[in-house]
């Protein structure tokens, strides 16, 4: 069975929607058919000559579920199908996964870049953790690629960009920074979560390494953390693998299991996500007390037709502004019944957020500026119910806001 190694039984040349299904299982003799949960921390060897082999890397087996696990494993292969990369591991969380992305591969003295509209902690490790290793960094707007030119120096190891961001869903062009960056031999990190890995391949698009918060969309139930790092082979074992298994950010094999039955599904979820985000994005559009609909399908997104280009899809997530402030925006939160204020996303349930005062607080009045994010802003994560319910839920708060 697969563990350290990337040596892997050849793969049937299966479609997307049928890896997502099918890809990394692995049965055990039983026969099963849901991939088995090995709730194991540890395995017992035959003899001490096979420990001493497997220690050594001579002999493929498991060895502690810090390193690898049956179920984790299978978690991994499939993600590397649906992402076309070569290898990956998971993690506890999304924020393990961005912490293990970037530390695995930097040193003091070395330079990132970042976009800095990024998710919260995604920020914080970069602007307040790395400096602190003497690890110099810059932050530019993402979607300016004079700044990135202005941006990357020899010394340059990595960049890191979300796209679209979080909440202002800006777009950034991948292509146009994997280039810059690989001028100078430096590698990108595109933390793909808003996108999700059905709408968009940054792989495809020239980044080398990909991130995920696993909590999203691919459970997508609001049950379990989770996150995964793809990239090549060569990144994963000889970069990542190390760091991960002497710092043991590893996943639970429980969740790993919640995670690949949410992938089971993820591809017809993101579909009726996209739909219904869509139906209420431009339903927000036409509404009086509405302002500033930021959507990536609408034609008005300043870089709606990147998003055509680079997406197969707009998403989940709609942010607009309502007129009037923070009190309005606050009384249109709390008279909302369906939708309700959570600061998760691409979750089954719709859910809706202050950025300005929840995952942007600690961002200083002048950097929310920046980034647009006003007190008016409003994140919403759009779900699976009845796209009508969600309408007129939208429509009561705001008639009674
Ligand atoms: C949620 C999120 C993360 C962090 O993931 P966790 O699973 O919550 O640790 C990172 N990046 C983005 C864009 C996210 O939305």
């Amino acid at each position: 069975m697969p563990n350290e190694t990337n040596q892997r039984p050849t793969k049937p040349a299966w479609r997307a929607q049928t890896q997502l299904v099918h890809g990394g299982g692995v049965r055990s003799p039983h026969g099963e058919t849901s991939e088995a949960l090995y709730l194991t921390s540890g395995y017992v060897y035959d003899s001490a000559e096979t420990a001493e082999a497997r220690f050594k890397g001579t002999d493929d087996g498991f060895i502690y579920s810090r390193y690898g696990n049956p179920t984790v494993g299978m978690f991994e292969e499939r993600m590397v199908l649906l992402e076309g990369a070569e290898a990956a591991r998971a993690t506890s969380s999304g924020m393990a996964a961005v912490n293990a992305a970037l530390m695995c591969q930097l040193k003091a003295g070395d330079h990132v870049v970042a976009a800095r509209a990024l998710f919260g902690s995604c920020l914080y490790i970069i602007d307040q953790i790395l400096p602190r290793f003497g690890v110099q960094v810059t932050l530019v707007d993402g979607a300016d690629l004079d700044q990135w030119r202005r941006a990357v120096r020899p010394g340059t190891v990595c960049a890191f960009i979300e796209t679209p961001s979080n909440p202002g869903l800006e777009i950034i062009d991948v292509r146009a920074v994997a280039d810059i960056l690989h001028a100078v031999g430096a590698k990108l990190i595109v933390d793909n979560v808003f996108a999700t890995p059905i709408l968009q391949k940054p792989l495809t698009l020239g980044a080398d390494i990909v991130v995920y918060s696993a909590t999203k969309h691919i459970d997508g139930q609001g049950r379990a953390m989770g996150g995964v790092v793809l990239s090549d082979a060569h990144f994963v074992n000889d970069q990542l693998v190390p760091y991960l298994r002497h710092t043991g950010p590893s996943l639970s094999p429980f969740n790993a299991w919640v995670l690949l039955k949410g992938l089971e599904t993820l591809d017809l979820r993101v579909a009726r996500h996209c739909e219904n985000a869509t139906a209420v994005a431009y339903f927000l559009d036409r509404q009086h007390g509405v302002a500033k609909v930021r959507f990536p399908a609408l034609a008005s997104h300043p870089q709606h037709n990147l998003a055509r280009t680079q997406m197969s899809g707009p998403g989940s997530v709609v942010t607009f502004e309502v007129d009037g402030g923070k009190e309005r925006a606050f009384r249109f939160l709390n008279r909302l019944r369906l939708a309700r204020i959570s600061n998760n996303l691409g979750d089954a349930k719709s859910l809706v957020t202050h950025p300005a005062t929840t995952t942007h607080q600690r961002l200083t009045p002048e950097q929310r500026a920046h980034l647009g994010i006003s007190d008016r802003m409003v994140r919403l994560s759009v779900g699976l119910e009845d796209v009508e319910d969600i309408k007129d839920d939208l429509a009561q708060a705001l008639a009674a806001a």
